[in-house]
């Protein structure tokens, strides 16, 4: 049996009734204030018309609000769907187009855009701004409501859209909280938490990093600290201010450690950090725990389709004297099982590559409105994942890239990420991404897209010298482009695609 966020809130306001939950700006809701106002929040929805299965979606940066609308819909079996505001608007009316939400909430910056919208969406959905939800939930008394199973579902969260159009991932109250079950007594991060932790929510909310926190927040019984958006500095204020964990993606972790401020700041309050979604460049990850020697790294890697973390890589596998692991994306957590399979789905011999494909409790129902992507995906109860990777005789995987991503010149196959790493060292790069071109002779060839440091002048030849001292001769890059700014999704990922776009129009 799985619990359930009805359970849950119930319980934490039995528990720590005073104790924080979630807190924004300075702006702190009790665990007692949480249950009665997703209660109230109850009230508005039925007021409203929704019903149990009926989606509802939010349009805003994070905020405190978001996380009562969506833990009073995950009660009631009303589905959340959080929309990135960093999205175009023809992305934002696809994905609400494709959801068929009855209620558009919106943070107050994006309520003209979602009033914009709304009437010409099918469902037309009612839009509320922010304020005026925080003016309208006092007016409402606590609903009764028969509470959501634990296989119904409650979130429906978009991938991130970089290898194509975003899938919505329909996920259940099992699904938010099965592996939290298991590891209650197993050495996991979510388990290391003690009353007064606080965990940090930067990452977008439309994202696993974002929502995904949220839950674990609330089943950990700990304070949620909300913040709007990520920023560098804000990230840096909150640990010094006793955020103790945190998941960041590798994009933003550089911006932490390479902040002017980053030198003078008091680390000592951050007990865990947690990063993944996107492969994290050797010398980034060990630039950061340079600078923070004392906070517990934790490698996470999963995806929205398996909400979130399915594997870790340990705290005691991010020494920087010898370590050949740190390289890895760990072990699959209790109750997940990761086999590294072939194309018909069978299990290749350790050190070989393969696709990574997971049996979890924590995959999801299915694509939204996509059968045959989730016939494809959830074969069997096993998510095949389109990431490439190895997994060595300990079960520690090494995911290599995307296998869509993958590069194949003059017949040897090339993962952009190990060649990206190499790059990533030159003391003149800042950021890096490596695509495959169309060539006469190779069929493909390497090419990396580069972006310079402030202040500083990349040359081609160099980066080219650089790689080849540094990876296999057909892995270094036959070419190199100077871009002025790295295409990049919401979730901070890079959109090789973009970049790969103009060599091959007209061709695939
Ligand atoms: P889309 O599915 O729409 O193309 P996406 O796959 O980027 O977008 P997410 O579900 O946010 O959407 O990301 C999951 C993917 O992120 C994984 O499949 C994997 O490719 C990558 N990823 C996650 N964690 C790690 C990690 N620790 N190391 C390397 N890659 C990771
Ligand atoms: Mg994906």
């Amino acid at each position: 049996t799985y619990i359930t966020y009805d359970e849950i809130l119930n319980f934490w306001a039995k528990e720590r009734p005073e104790g924080p939950a979630i807190e924004q700006d300075g702006r702190i809701t009790s665990f007692a204030e949480t249950d009665r106002l997703t209660r109230q929040i109850v009230g508005f929805y039925w007021d409203k018309g929704l019903k149990a299965g009926d989606r509802i979606a939010w349009l805003g940066k994070n905020s405190d609000l978001y996380c009562l609308l969506y833990m009073a819909a995950a009660r009631c079996g009303v589905v959340m769907v959080p929309i990135g505001w960093r999205l175009a608007p023809p992305e934002v009316s696809y994905i609400l187009q494709d959801t068929g939400a009855k209620l558009l909430f919106t943070g107050d910056e994006f309520a003209e855009v979602g009033r914009e919208i709304a009437p010409s969406l099918p469902a037309a959905p009612q839009v509320f701004s922010e304020s005026e939800m925080r003016l309208a939930i006092p007016r409402f008394a606590a609903a009764d409501y028969e509470p959501a199973g634990a296989n119904d579902p409650v979130l429906q969260l978009y991938t991130s859209g970089t290898t194509g159009n975003p899938k919505g991932a329909v996920l259940s109250n099992a699904n938010l909280f099965a592996l939290r079950n298991d590891a209650l007594d197993a050495e996991l991060p979510w388990t290391y938490y003690e009353p007064n932790d606080c965990m940090l929510v930067a990452m977008p909310c439309a994202h696993i990093g974002g929502t995904g926190l949220i839950n674990i927040a609330a089943v950990s019984g700990i304070r949620a600290l909300v913040q709007a958006e990520f920023t560098p500095l804000g990230v840096l204020e909150a640990i010094e201010s006793g955020a103790s964990q945190m998941f960041i993606v590798p994009a933003a972790l550089q911006m932490v450690v390479q902040h002017p401020r980053a030198r003078e700041t008091d680390f000592s309050n951050l007990k865990y950090l947690m990063y993944g979604a996107a492969p994290m460049p050797l010398e980034l990850l060990k630039e950061a725990v340079g600078t923070m020697p004392n906070a517990r790294f934790l490698q996470a890697y999963g995806m929205t389709e398996t909400t979130g973390t399915i594997s870790i890589l340990p705290p005691e596998d991010h020494s920087l004297e010898g370590n050949k692991r740190m390289r890895s994306a760990g072990k699959a957590v209790p109750g997940v099982e990761i086999r590294v399979v072939d194309p018909q789905g069978n299990e290749v011999p350790r050190g070989e590559i393969g696709e990574v494909a997971i049996k979890s409790p924590s995959n999801m129902v299915g694509y939204w409105h996509l059968p045959e992507a989730t016939a494809e995906a959830l074969r069997g109860g096993w998510m095949h994942t389109g990431d490439a990777a190895v997994m060595d005789e300990d079960g520690y995987i090494y995911i290599q890239d995307r296998i869509k991503d993958m590069i194949i010149s003059g017949g040897e196959n090339v993962y952009p990420a190990e060649v990206e790493s190499a790059i990533y060292g030159h003391p003149a790069v800042a950021e890096v991404a490596v695509i495959g071109v169309p060539s006469e002779k190779w069929g493909e060839e390497v090419k990396a897209c580069v972006v310079a440091k402030p202040g500083m002048e990349v040359d081609a030849n160099d980066v080219i010298a650089w790689a080849r001292e540094r990876v296999a001769a057909f892995m270094a890059p036959k070419s190199v482009d100077v871009i002025p700014l790295m295409p990049r999704n919401p979730s901070g990922k890079i959109l090789r695609r973009e970049l790969r776009k103009p060599y091959w129009e007209g061709r695939e």
